[in-house]
């Protein structure tokens, strides 16, 4: 999964806590002036007390056009979460993900008691991020890190990541030859920033360095840590997939709507199987990623902890069924909704937007304030409320 960049609100203010005086973001810029431009933050580097041995790893970095170009060119969660979930939990990757849980079996349940997170959740980040550490990405991560800082997009986030990947060197976690990984600065078999990296990893096997790159019990105790800063509850369901009736509330679909399950069973929500959900309190939202004619899902107060992981509500929702089905659940009931064309969520985003509606830009994304504005549309149409951009909307978005 290295064609992303995960967006993550306490990143940011790690980031603040690390950052350098912001004298060199102003310098943004391309391949011109580089050389200089690295020669100054190496400066500022030092003052912040990295070693000369580390700084000595930027020597060679030059500024990477691929890295841009990658940046440019996100369009990945364009895709349904039927789609994405298709590809991304395919019968090798189960194959592989039951072969794992099996393989390390021990190591995950010291790390389930330690940290509260199961086996089958870790594994399936896992799966998704780098296939279970086949596919770690050949970036340098110095070398896309410094691009990106150079780069006049996001530079003082950058400028953060490629100085905590420094740090990561001075701690002697790992070599500066190990620093490979996505074309974002991500490392390792769970793909953390180096900001996460630096202040969330552990050392799970002993040896008193957090090798996320090629220690595995490293691995998967750093997730979980990670999972846990994020809210994870030890004991609670975190995804559930549900069979909901024709004539639901829809507007209550709503991923920013918890009720008890007592409510959801009380409007006819049932188990995928049919069956009654326990009429109890534990607090869910109901999850339509496709709409109400697509699938259905109960998601936890721990399927908030996907969404810190990652914001994008496809890979949340697929990293969390992917989990689901490794812990034992049946593949996911496709129903009947039809997905709009990544044209055609353009086209929705931008007549939204034309009705004065906040999409966060017009990306062919359907993120939450599409589906928001999506909702208030639907609702002022009198149609059924349930948040998702599908070709009839589109339809009757055109006749407004
Ligand atoms: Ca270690």
């Amino acid at each position: 999964m290295s064609k992303k960049v995960r967006r993550r609100s306490y990143v940011a203010a790690i980031a603040a806590m690390l950052l350098l005086p912001a004298t060199a973001s102003a310098q943004c810029g391309g391949a011109q002036g580089f050389g200089s431009w690295l020669q100054q933050f190496k400066g500022e580097a030092q003052a912040a007390g990295v070693s000369a041995r580390a700084l000595a790893a930027l020597d060679g970095v030059r500024f990477d056009q691929k890295v841009i170009n990658a940046d440019r060119r996100q369009g990945v969660f364009s895709q349904s979460f039927l789609e994405f979930a298709g590809r991304m939990v395919a019968d090798y990757r189960m194959q592989q993900g039951r072969a794992r849980l099996k393989k390390h079996a021990g190591t995950f349940s010291r790390v389930e008691s330690q940290y509260g997170v199961p086996g089958p959740v870790i594994a399936a980040f896992w799966g998704l991020e780098t296939d279970f550490g086949a596919n770690l990405g050949g970036f340098s991560t110095l070398q896309s890190l410094a691009t990106l800082a150079r780069d006049c997009r996001r530079p003082d986030r950058f400028r953060a990541e490629l100085l905590a990947a420094l740090k990561l060197l001075d701690r002697g976690d790992l070599a500066a030859a190990d620093m490979k990984g996505a074309w974002a600065g991500e490392i390792g078999q769970m793909q953390f920033i180096p900001t996460e990296y630096l202040t969330t990893a552990v050392d799970f096997d002993g040896d008193g360095k957090r090798n996320l790159v090629r220690s595995v019990p490293d691995v998967l105790a750093s997730s979980a840590a990670l999972l846990k800063k994020h809210g994870w509850r030890g004991g609670e369901p975190w995804l559930e997939e549900v069979r909901a009736p024709n004539d639901m509330p829809w507007p209550e679909a709503d991923l920013a709507i918890k009720h008890p399950r007592s409510q959801w069973a009380a409007w006819g929500v049932a188990r995928a199987d049919g069956s009654a959900l326990p009429a109890d309190s534990m607090p869910a939202a109901l999850l339509l990623p496709m709409g109400r004619l697509g699938p259905a899902f109960l998601a936890y107060r721990n399927f908030d902890v996907y969404t810190r992981w990652n914001e994008s509500l496809v890979y949340a929702t697929t990293a969390a069924y992917f989990a689901t089905r490794l812990a034992g659940a049946p593949r996911v009931r496709a129903g009947s909704a039809k997905a709009p064309t990544r044209n055609q969520i353009i086209e929705v985003q931008k007549r939204l937007e034309q009705l004065g509606h906040d999409v966060g830009g017009a990306d062919g994304i359907i993120g939450a304030k599409t589906r928001a504005a999506v909702k208030a549309v639907q609702m002022q149409l009198g149609m059924p409320a349930d948040s998702y951009p599908d070709p009839g909307f589109l339809a009757a978005l055109k006749r407004m």
